[in-house]
């Protein structure tokens, strides 16, 4: 059986915070009120580093743009008992089976922006549309905008994706990101997840922690380490640039891998 989690370093966040106008952005969205758009703001200026500035961009994405580590992680599963669990807001790795829980959320679901737990919605493609129009704004003129209130009345239809049929508040992306994060979004996964840890006990399992850091160390490290301390046959492997150091428990069953947790990923046949 294989446990493997993805952490922060699927975020890109190490990477984007190079480019000031990254960060610019961001702190943008958070005055408008629109900080629920962050997972989506991430992959977008990804891609545009990637189109306009493809030197620049040539180290920090080079490696996900080239072998992409979804394709990497689903060969590495094939034909295996497994489950994932990712904290990275970045959904281009979830590939859509019933193994694959993201408690963060990302940008493939919307939620009432006022929480009403029972709304759930697919995004659709003039969501996707309609964001990529208010990214590419904040892109190009950011240094117009008089904060973010300002920005948010010049971009007002692009980040319109939906009225909650409850309350009628707008309709926000589904992730941690966003003032009042509905959680129901994930805990049905996330208790098919924990009935399937619980069947690993005494079996052979490998708990495979890629890029993790700090940043939830509740819902990844901790417990899978935990996972691991407990079973007898479990063997650990730590992936992460910098935090790749294992517990003094798990010496002799485990190992840490200094690496960034995509370079990794890629370099697997
Ligand atoms: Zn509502």
């Amino acid at each position: 059986m294989i446990l493997i989690g993805l952490g922060e370093e699927f975020d890109f966040t190490k990477q984007l915070k190079k480019y000031p106008q990254y960060e610019e952005g961001c702190r943008i969205l958070k005055e408008a009120g629109l900080y629920w758009a962050v997972p989506a703001w991430n992959m977008f200026f990804a891609d545009k580093m990637e189109e306009e500035h493809p030197m620049a961009a040539w180290n920090a994405f080079l490696p996900w743009k080239t072998s992409t580590p979804r394709e990497k992680l689903m060969k590495l599963l094939e034909g295996k008992d497994y489950f994932v669990v990712s904290t990275s807001v970045n959904d281009q790795l979830f590939f859509g089976d019933d193994r694959f829980v993201m408690p963060c959320g990302g940008s493939l679901k919307k939620q009432c922006g006022e929480g009403c737990e029972e709304v759930l919605q697919a995004v659709t493609e003039e969501d996707r549309k309609k964001l990529r129009q208010g990214f590419e704004i904040l892109y190009e003129g950011e240094r117009r905008f008089h904060g973010g209130e300002d920005f948010r009345e010049k971009t007002a239809d692009f980040f319109q994706i939906g009225k909650c049929p409850k309350c009628g508040a707008g309709l926000v992306l589904n992730n941690i990101y966003a003032e009042n994060y509905n959680e129901q979004g994930y805990m049905e996964l996330w208790n098919t997840y924990k009935k399937w840890l619980q069947g690993t006990l005494n079996r052979r399992l490998l708990v495979l922690e890629l890029g993790v850091g700090m940043q939830y160390p509740s819902v990844i490290r901790w417990p899978f380490e935990k996972a691991a301390f407990f079973n007898q046959k479990a063997f650990f492997c730590r992936v992460n640039e910098t935090l790749y150091q294992l517990t003094e428990e798990l010496s002799g069953k485990g190992c840490g891998i200094s690496m960034n947790a995509i370079d990794w990923l890629c370099q697997l046949c």
